[in-house]
């Protein structure tokens, strides 16, 4: 028996759809990305989940306990349930000790104080324990208020885009670190973004989110390889038309660069990226501009080139 589901969460706005039979099961410890464009239904989504937002129909449920809008609950959201978004707040006024003891101040102290000093230890955070926000970066800042938002031990957490505000270097020093204890602790996580760089860095358990809808579910090796649509193909790279074949592309680093067999074209722009040249290559039959990584940075814009690919590489996506 699945711990966390939603089943058929449907909401509109003023008429305009945001979720359409939205359905999920999840496990204890389960952790799953849901990768979607601005504007997709993910916050909504999150929303519902924690109780804080009415659905038109369709139930959430935590361990076989339905998870009550606030139009049937008192006060809103659960503490077994806890949401943290972006411009998640610190309390200024407070330290990181504070802030992470706030959430527990109804508990026995002594379980209070062997909690807060836990998650000092875990987050890395025993250092900074007396500083105020403004003295943190962004990266500390936002590992703080998920500190906070753990204090109480909920079951499930879910994450609304909470590393959007911080620099690269950073964002990944935290995924890498959270990843690790949420996989400790057994928490059931829901990880929602536009990002799907971010998303694959923290789990390979994937929803792809269109306009309300899922458009496709599954591992992160299995969308790539196997994207059902051009929308979920393009999340991972830009695809090339196959000249000739309909609904036939391939993506960039399935393009083989021969000096002769295939289809001859020319280099029309180079970016230096950090593993390896992109390139624009301008097929000549066809006109077209196919974008080709160039591992081994041999090709100048100008250069003939022959593309070439193996069939099984090829992904047939009808639009
Ligand atoms: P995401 O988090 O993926 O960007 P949202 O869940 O915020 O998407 O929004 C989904 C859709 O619902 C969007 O079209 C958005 O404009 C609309 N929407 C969200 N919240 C409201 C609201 N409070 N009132 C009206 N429309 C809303
Ligand atoms: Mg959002």
């Amino acid at each position: 028996m699945s711990s966390f589901i939603a089943k058929k969460i449907k909401k509109t706005y003023a008429g305009k759809i945001a979720l359409s039979e939205f359905s999920l099961e999840m496990n204890r410890g389960d952790f799953i990305s849901i990768v979607g464009e601005s504007g997709s239904g993910k916050s909504t989504l999150l929303r519902i989940m924690a109780g804080l937002e009415v659905q038109d129909s369709g139930q959430v449920f935590l361990e076989n306990e339905e998870i009550l809008n606030p139009k049937k609950k008192l006060v809103p959201g659960y503490d077994e349930v806890k949401l943290i978004h972006q411009d998640y707040h610190l309390f200024p006024n407070s330290t990181v000790s504070e802030n992470i003891r706030r959430p527990l101040l109804q508990y026995d102290k002594n379980y209070a104080k062997a909690r807060e000093e836990k998650l000092l230890e875990q987050f890395g955070l025993k250092e900074l324990q007396g500083r105020f926000p403004r003295q943190l970066s962004g990266g500390q800042q936002q590992k703080v208020a998920i500190a906070a938002a753990l204090a109480i031990e909920p079951e499930v957490l879910l994450l609304d885009e909470p590393f959007s505000s911080l620099d690269t270097i950073q964002k990944h020093q935290l995924i890498d670190e959270l990843g690790d204890l949420f996989k400790q602790w057994k928490t059931t996580v829901v990880f929602v973004t536009h990002d799907l760089d971010d998303a694959l860095r923290l789990t390979d358990n994937l929803i792809i989110l269109k306009k309300g809808k899922v458009v496709q579910k599954g591992n992160s090796f299995e969308l790539c390889t196997h994207p059902q649509s051009q929308y979920v193909a393009r999340l991972f790279s830009p695809i090339n038309p196959i000249p000739g074949q309909k609904d036939a592309y391939l993506r960039p680093n399935e393009v083989k660069l021969r000096s002769k067999g295939g289809l001859l074209g020319h280099v029309v722009d180079l970016r230096f990226l950090v593993h390896y040249n992109l390139l624009q290559i301008k097929l000549k039959e066809s006109n077209k501009i196919w974008e080709v990584d160039d591992p081994h940075r041999k090709y100048q814009v100008g250069d003939r080139v022959y593309v070439q690919w193996e069939e099984e590489k090829v992904m047939l996506l009808p639009s």
